[in-house]
Parts: C-alpha cells; sequence; structure tokens
C-alpha cells in the first residue's frame, strides 16, 4: 500500500526570519522552509522535501534524455590530472579546477564538467561509424571553486549537473544530435514549470547556431536578454538590435546654446524639453592603442563595452586628466570641432538621423542642428550600443521585451576540440581514421530548483509546479484533538496515497494557522483543509496554493477531485 508522510516526522526545519545571507528569494526560501543547508561556503545539503524536488527533477531529465536515445551511466568524479593536460585544460582551468592529490602524490580533478573523461572512455572501443551516434550522460555532482559562490544552490561550489556527450561521424550528425538535445533542453523547462528562453551564445559561420543557453527569466538573473514573441532572444550585450531615435530639436542651421552645468543627458534632455533619444552621448576612450577616440551613441542607450572592445581592443574609459590632456571638455563633447588627433566614431542607429543635438565642445554649451555630412564626418558607422527594451527585433522588427535570466542549461557543438586533443578516432566508411564530431550538454539540476523557487513564489513561501513539487498535495488536520477530523484526515491521505498522489500529512499538534502558514511556505501545490466544522457537514477545504482560490468539497469527491487535478497538471 502507498504510504504518506506523517508531518510529524518530517525534517524540515522551518526558519522564523529571513535568513541574513540570502539576499534572492529562492534562496531565503529554501533555507526558511527547511529544504536546504549550508554546510560551507557554495556547498549546501538538500534535505528531504528538497531532495525529492531533485528526484522529480532529475526523473523529468531521464525521460527527455531516453526520448531521445540517450544512455544513462556514471562516470567517476575524480579525474586524472594527466587526461586534464592531454586537452590543456590542467593549465587552463586556472583556480576554478578543485585539485586533490592522493597518497602517491597523484594529481586528480574533482570533474566540473567531464568532457576528457567520455572522450577517454570511447577512445579506442567506440571503433567503427557503425556505432555511431552514440549519446551517453550521467546524473552527477559536480565541483567547480567558483570566485564569488552565492545565491544558494544558484551558484555553488559544489552542485548537482546533467551532462551528456554526443559522438557523430560527421558535423551533419554532430548538428542532428546537438538539435535532438536542444529540443530535449526545451521540454526539459517547460515540463519544470520554468519560463525559459533559449539564448544563442553563438553562431556558426554557415549561419545557425552551435551553442544555446537556456535562460529562466528572473529578474534575479545574472543575465540581461532580449527576447521577442517571434522567438528571437540574446544576450543583451550580443544583440544586434534596430535602434530608433529621435531628432533633437532647433532648426536646420547650427545654434549654439548655453546649457550651464548640464553634462548628464537626463538634465540636457529636461532643459530642451526632449526625450533622452532625441540626446547624443558622447563617450571618449583611449583605445586598444591608447589613442583617444569619441563614440557617439543614442542619448537613451548604454555603450556597449563588448562590442566596442572588439572593435577598439582593450580600450579604457578616459578620466579628468585625460580628457583634459586631449582637449576634451567633460559633459560637453561633441562630433563638431573635435581636437587634432581625436577619432570620431558614431552609432549605426544615428546615420540617417539629421539634427542632432550634441556637447559644443566647449564649457557650458551645447549645439543643436548639427548635421553628420555637413558639419562633420565621422571615421565611421559602428553598432556600438546595447539593446534594450522597444528596440526593434533584428528578425522580425517587432518591439524586444528586455529581462534577466539565470542560465539553467546549456547545449554546445564541440566539433572535435576534444576528440583531436586526445586522439580519439573511428574507422569511417571509407576505411579512414577520424575524429568524432561531439558535442556537449550540461543542465544545471540544483540550479533548476533554485530557478524555478525564484520564478515561483510569493510573500507566503514557494508554489511548486505540481511536476517537480516535492510532495503534491497536502492534507491538514486542523484540530488533532478531534476524532473524527483525525479519522476523516487520516482516510483521505491514506486513499490519495492509494491512488498514487505524493501526500503529506500534517499530523501535527500545532494551531491551525502554523499549519497554514508552513503548508504555504513550503509551497504544496494542493492543500486540503479539514475542520471540525466542515468535517461534522461532510466537507473540507481544497485550497489551489497558485491561485488562492479555496473551494468546499465533499468528503466523498476529495480524492476524485484532487486525482484529476494533480493528473492534468503533472505532465
Ligand atoms: P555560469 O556561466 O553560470 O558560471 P557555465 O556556463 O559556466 O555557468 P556550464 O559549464 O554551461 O556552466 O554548465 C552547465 C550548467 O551547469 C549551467 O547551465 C548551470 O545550470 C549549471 N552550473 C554551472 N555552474 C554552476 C554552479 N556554480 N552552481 C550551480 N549550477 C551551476
Ligand atoms: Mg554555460
Amino acid at each position: 500500500m502507498a504510504r504518506y508522510m506523517p508531518m510529524s516526522k518530517l525534517y524540515a526545519p522551518t526558519l522564523k526570519e529571513d535568513p541574513a545571507e540570502a539576499e534572492l528569494a529562492s534562496h531565503r526560501l529554501l533555507l526558511r522552509a527547511g529544504m536546504i543547508r549550508r554546510t560551507a561556503s557554495g556547498v549546501y545539503s538538500y534535505l528531504p522535501l528538497a531532495w525529492r524536488s531533485i528526484k522529480k527533477i532529475e526523473a523529468i531529465v531521464r525521460e527527455e534524455m531516453d526520448a531521445i536515445g540517450a544512455e544513462e551511466m556514471l562516470c567517476p568524479i575524480l579525474s586524472p590530472a594527466e587526461l586534464w593536460e592531454e586537452s590543456g585544460r590542467w593549465g587552463l582551468y586556472g583556480p576554478e579546477l578543485m585539485r586533490v592529490h592522493d597518497r602517491h602524490d597523484r594529481d586528480f580533478a574533482l570533474g566540473p564538467t567531464h568532457e576528457e573523461t567520455f572522450t577517454d572512455l570511447v577512445r579506442g572501443e567506440l571503433r567503427s561509424y557503425k556505432q555511431l551516434p552514440l549519446s551517453l550522460y550521467q546524473i552527477q555532482t559536480k565541483f567547480r571553486d567558483e570566485r564569488r559562490p552565492r545565491f544558494g544552490l544558484m551558484r555553488g561550489r559544489e552542485f548537482i549537473m546533467k551532462d551528456a556527450y554526443s559522438f557523430d561521424a560527421n558535423v551533419e550528425g554532430m548538428q542532428a544530435s546537438y538539435n535532438a538535445m536542444k529540443d530535449a533542453y526545451a521540454r526539459i523547462c517547460e515540463r519544470c514549470g520554468l519560463e525559459a528562453v533559449p539564448v544563442v551564445a553563438d553562431s556558426g559561420q554557415i549561419g545557425g547556431d552551435t551553442s544555446v543557453e537556456f535562460m529562466a527569466i528572473a529578474d534575479a538573473g545574472e543575465a540581461a536578454i532580449v527576447y521577442c514573441e517571434c522567438g528571437y532572444a540574446a544576450d543583451e550585450e550580443a544583440a544586434a538590435a534596430s535602434v530608433e531615435v529621435a531628432e533633437g530639436p532647433g532648426g536646420p542651421e547650427v545654434a549654439r546654446v548655453q546649457t550651464p552645468g548640464l553634462g548628464a543627458i537626463a538634465d540636457v534632455a529636461a532643459f530642451f524639453e526632449v526625450p533622452e533619444s532625441a540626446c547624443r552621448k558622447s563617450i571618449a576612450i583611449l583605445d586598444g592603442e591608447g589613442k583617444p577616440v569619441v563614440c557617439i551613441v543614442p542619448g537613451d542607450h548604454e555603450f556597449n563595452e563588448v562590442k566596442a572592445a572588439k572593435v577598439f581592443g582593450e580600450f579604457s574609459m578616459m578620466d579628468d586628466g585625460q580628457l583634459e590632456r586631449a582637449g576634451l571638455v567633460k559633459g560637453f563633447i561633441g562630433p563638431v570641432g573635435l581636437p587634432e588627433g581625436v577619432a570620431l566614431y558614431c552609432d549605426q542607429s544615428l546615420r540617417e538621423s539629421t539634427c542632432w543635438l550634441v556637447g559644443a565642445n566647449e564649457v557650458d554649451y551645447h549645439l543643436t542642428g548639427v548635421r553628420p555630412g555637413r558639419d562633420f564626418e565621422p571615421a565611421g558607422w559602428l553598432d556600438l550600443v546595447s539593446a534594450h527594451e522597444g528596440d526593434g527585433c533584428p528578425e522580425c522588427g517587432r518591439p524586444l521585451h528586455e529581462a534577466r535570466g539565470i542560465e539553467v542549461s546549456q547545449v554546445f557543438q564541440l566539433g572535435t576540440k576534444y576528440s583531436e586533443a586526445l586522439h580519439a578516432t573511428f574507422a569511417d566508411e571509407d576505411g579512414r581514421e577520424k575524429p568524432f564530431q561531439m558535442g556537449c550538454y550540461g543542465v544545471g539540476v540544483s540550479r533548476t530548483l533554485a530557478a524555478i523557487v525564484e520564478q515561483k513564489n510569493d510573500e507566503n513561501g514557494i508554489i511548486w509546479p505540481v511536476s517537480v513539487a516535492p510532495y503534491e498535495v497536502s492534507v491538514l488536520a486542523l484540530s488533532m484533538k478531534d476524532a473524527s477530523v483525525v479519522e476523516a484526515a487520516e482516510r483521505l491521505a491514506a486513499e490519495l496515497a492509494d491512488a498514487g498522489v505524493d501526500v503529506i500529512y500534517d499530523d501535527r499538534d500545532e494551531r491551525a494557522g502554523v499549519k497554514f502558514a508552513e503548508a504555504d511556505l513550503m509551497g504544496f501545490p494542493y492543500q486540503l483543509v479539514c475542520g471540525k466544522r466542515g468535517i461534522a457537514n461532510g466537507v473540507c477545504e481544497l485550497k489551489d496554493r497558485a491561485t488562492g482560490e479555496r473551494r468546499e468539497v465533499s468528503l466523498d469527491d476529495a480524492v476524485e477531485t484532487l486525482v484529476a487535478l494533480v493528473g492534468d497538471a503533472r505532465n
């Protein structure tokens, strides 16, 4: 007979107060709900409730992997230094690689990822094209000595990852394996209840992506992204959006306007009563060779340092002294009458604009009505700004949305990088030895758990999607002193468990308020509340944690109702 979990036995030490060390909702709530505990910096224990959710996430991952024909196995965590030396990563990986050595003074890495191990595993034994393609995966603890471990499970030094590796005979095969994996990753996110977008991390030379990161949308995310309904999504720093700019104030001729002390774009826009996009922002840098360069961008857009570095090399922003030496006036730099030796580049979005509001290269003055081509000529028109909300999607032109994201997984075409380095070859149809075309793929299982909580919570606690909830239903007996309540609640819990529902039964001798608060905090999707009065009338109350909706159900219908609700939501 299926069993329900009596809450009196559950090990879930809840916290009344918000833990001081937790900045993120997910970190705070997982601690408060008694689901995780810190053992050391970036090293956490998963308590019973969290472990149940982890196992459900893993089950979803396994189903999706198995569905595309990937095979589960398990490699060791310890990985000998020689393998890493073969790939060159023993030196390259740096302090993030956790290293240990044994009593014979031999070095090992605690695996942060397993390209070397898997490539070594198949070399010499996966011999023929007839055995390809092959995809292997494992779910395992990974180690990375992160510079800044933080946010609980989000960025740990020890964490759970599903990693997979594909081996193909040729590039087309690798792309097919990669695409199957990418589709499976999208389904994993969806089934875990995550709102996530695939962001192109890397594009191939012949078009199409060679690496995609799945970003769970959350304000607390470390990545800034823009995305569109058409499916386009990109890192804000990489997106090539089309930026709409406004024309500046004033007539067709250049006018010199006194703007005392108005160096900041917001002040200039307010003074001329125009939007910031009608202003032009000047950024003064020293390029990779130390030469002064002025870049002009729309006033409402950020100068993108990643894009700029691609053009100007290892540049730096000019400080006050450097500005002065170059003959530039801080706050009032503009394209007209730049000092000798200062190069000028403008953002490509400004190319069609004919009436610019710019600094006059003179203290406390701006110019209006400035026209490129007539009044100045830049050395080039470049993509120099970060995309943001409302900019045009480069694929369909519709306005982009801006969001922050948590990277929960990534797919990657490796090509022959590791197979060549480790001499892992197979005999192709024509009898020739060739290196495998490989792909590598990773799902952050423990980070996924944190990302789900980050997306699904309210002021009272966690709101688990049914598919990954530690328990799907909690039965609350409001009065343990009342025999009829206890008997009804126990029976409901047992019947639900028999019907295959994951049930926890709050049988503790606690006040109703405590039981409600903890059921909300722990986030069970459905609560079945058995009170004295209701039971006397043959009813209990069913609360939906996500919507807060409550309704009465008869004791006779409760099990059937819940089985249907849970079944629909399980996916
Ligand atoms: P990040 O950029 O966040 O450091 P990454 O790109 O280095 O991550 P990958 O090598 O792509 O990470 O690893 C695959 C997945 O493992 C990531 O998408 C993420 O979900 C998870 N992951 C990586 N590092 C950590 C960590 N320190 N703690 C928890 N999960 C992690
Ligand atoms: Mg990654």
